[in-house]
């Protein structure tokens, strides 16, 4: 259990598993810091060949992680990040706290972590102009 601030928190709905803590660490690295950068289309996986790599960062498809037991990312036999076993509640819960988390800053700083997020979720690295929708 780590205490996260709600920003990470969030970014845990992007679920990173299958890889070992360290590489977890990276990952989340790139996306606290907005260095992530996801896939435009799936690479080829070092085990199986097969263009089955959907995750950044990973060189093993995750069929091929789990059957042998490797981390995703750096391919080592190592203690992997197992897939969220949250339940919906203590998923709930956790969206209840970010949420808090979020009300508690200025509306600006949050407006802008809350888009900043989808941005990252949606894979949407070129964030669209937020103000101006001048196309009429
Ligand atoms: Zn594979
Ligand atoms: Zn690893």
């Amino acid at each position: 259990m780590h205490d996260t601030t709600g920003l990470v928190k969030m970014l845990n709905d992007l679920e990173i598993y299958g890889v070992c803590t360290r590489c977890k660490d990276q990952i989340e690295w790139r996306i606290k810091y907005k260095k992530y950068k996801p896939l435009a289309a799936p690479k080829k996986c070092v085990k199986c060949d097969q263009k089955t790599v959907k995750r950044a960062y990973t060189a093993v498809c995750e069929p091929c992680g789990s059957d042998l037991g490797v981390c995703v990312k750096c391919v080592q036999p190592k203690e992997l990040v197992a897939k969220s076993t949250l339940t919906v509640e203590e998923e709930n819960h956790r969206k209840q706290e970010m949420q808090a988390e979020l009300k508690a800053l200025p509306e600006r700083e949050r407006r802008k972590r809350e888009r900043d997020l989808k941005s990252v979720v949606a894979g949407d690295t070129n964030e669209p102009e937020a103000d101006g929708d001048s196309d009429e």
